[in-house]
């Protein structure tokens, strides 16, 4: 069965190759939707789009640019005529200590993961609104529910926990109009986000916290996403959906 057939959706950061939007977008793809990659160079954006097959479109988009989610949104919107699902995926971290946190690395942090996902959300939510029906997956993670612990530092923490609040109270808000609003968090997973700076013992660290012994796979996010974007989740807003096999219990 294809749960997303005939839909359109935007994913943001779905260029890396090897990430969770990249994953999710080849997913719903997979599931009959036609898909807007979004990213910072419009080159891998349309590359990762290509990947997926015909139709789908990859396109440059800033998600700390007011202005540049408003112009893609509306561009999109002009070729499709709808937006179904908006999946809030970019993000960046780093592995930083309380006292080593700079305002540079405070504004990285949180605009990216925080400000992003309200910029990008703005931009689809009047769309969404008149068609009276949407879907909005935001990229959480375990560090905002457990105070970091496995890469990124406390600026992360805040901004991951600072999705959780604006899904819970952009859910509160939008579901009179049938637009509903979740995020996932996220556990270890197996991606490029760390670029290259997990040494062995972090990486040994992290597996013994893991219930199921195993670092999570991109796919294992995208299921998940699959789930938040299409009718099966028809009832399900304002939640945080767990995908950490097992590292935080709660
Ligand atoms: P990734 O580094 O593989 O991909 C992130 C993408 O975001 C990159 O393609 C990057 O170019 C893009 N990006 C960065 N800044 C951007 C901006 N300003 N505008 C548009 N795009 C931008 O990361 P990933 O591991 O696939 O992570 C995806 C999301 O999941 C992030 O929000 C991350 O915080 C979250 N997450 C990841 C993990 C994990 O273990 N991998 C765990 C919890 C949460």
């Amino acid at each position: 069965m294809k749960l997303l057939e005939g839909q359109f959706a935007v994913i943001t950061g779905a260029a890396s190759p090897r990430g969770l939007g990249k994953a999710t977008a080849q997913l719903f793809a997979e599931h009959g939707a036609t898909v807007a990659i979004l990213d910072l160079n419009g080159d891998a954006a349309a590359a990762a789009a290509a990947d997926l097959g015909a139709g789908h479109i990859g396109l440059a988009c800033d998600v700390t640019d007011k202005a540049a989610c408003d112009k893609v949104m509306a561009d999109l919107i002009a070729r499709w005529g709808r937006i179904d699902v908006l999946v809030n995926n970019a993000g960046i971290t780093q592995p930083l200590k309380i006292m080593e946190i700079e305002a540079k690395n405070y504004e990285a942090v949180l605009d990216v993961n925080l400000r992003g996902t309200l910029y990008a959300s703005q931009a689809v939510i009047p769309q969404m609104r008149s068609q009276k029906s949407g879907s909005i997956v935001n990229l959480s993670s375990v560090s905002a529910q457990r105070g970091g612990g496995i890469f990124g530092g406390p600026h992360y923490s805040a901004a991951k926990a600072g999705v959780l609040g604006l899904t819970k109270a952009m859910a509160r808000e939008l579901a009179p109009d049938n637009v509903r609003v979740n995020a996932i968090c996220p556990g270890f997973i197996a991606t490029d986000i760390t670029a290259g700076k997990l040494t062995p013992e972090m990486n040994k660290a992290i597996l013994e916290g893991i219930p199921m012994n195993r670092a999570g796979e991109a796919s294992d996010v995208a299921g998940c996403a699959l789930f938040l974007a299409s009718g099966l989740s028809a009832y399900v807003t304002g939640s945080e959906v767990d995908v950490n096999g097992g590292s935080l219990i709660h």
